[in-house]
């Protein structure tokens, strides 16, 4: 079985997680979405919400499994025996940062990095941009799936 990693915040997932998610359901059998727990990053939401967020938009989809992790991703993947990491690729800028940690990654652990160009129509999103606009009020639920929709959310408001 085929397996590849999708490795994240997901602080929340946004409709370019989800459409690179969908696109890699065709290539591969299984993808395991990793919800990352740094305790040096501050994270708008628990990784349980984050979590629920992505298995709600995955509800029934079962090449989607979704799971946390701490450390690093190389790790992971070697204790879930997966050889392939996903990532998504919006510009330029994404594809410098990338490119150091997967030649770092293949150097250290043999772990393949493959990459997924985003949708035109998704490239602009990203999840900081979710989180300023939740916290300003804004309308969000243009940028995530279905799936993100939060229950008071006024103690997000920052003004
Ligand atoms: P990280 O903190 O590891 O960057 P993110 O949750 O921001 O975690 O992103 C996880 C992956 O999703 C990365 O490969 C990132 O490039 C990709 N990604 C983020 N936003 C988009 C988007 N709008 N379209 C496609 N891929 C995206």
């Amino acid at each position: 079985m085929k397996k590849a990693l999708f490795p994240g915040s997901f602080d929340p997932i946004t409709l370019g997680h989800y459409d690179i998610i969908c696109r890699a359901t065709a290539l591969f059998d299984e993808i395991v979405v990793a919800v990352g727990e740094n305790a040096d990053k501050r994270y708008m939401f628990t990784t349980e919400e984050r979590m629920a967020f992505i298995e709600k938009a995955f509800a029934g989809n079962e090449k989607v499994k979704v799971v946390s992790y701490q450390g690093l991703t190389i790790d992971f993947c070697k204790k879930l025996d997966i050889p392939f990491i996903l990532r998504g690729l919006r510009n330029p800028a994404d594809f410098e940062f990338e490119r150091a940690i997967a030649h770092t990654n293949r150097d250290l652990a043999g772990v393949e990095t493959l990459f997924l160009l985003t949708a035109v129509q998704t490239s602009h999103i990203s999840s900081s941009i979710v989180r300023d606009v939740i916290r300003n009020r804004g309308d969000y639920t243009l940028l995530v799936p279905e799936s993100v929709r939060i229950e008071n959310i006024e103690k997000y408001y920052i003004h």
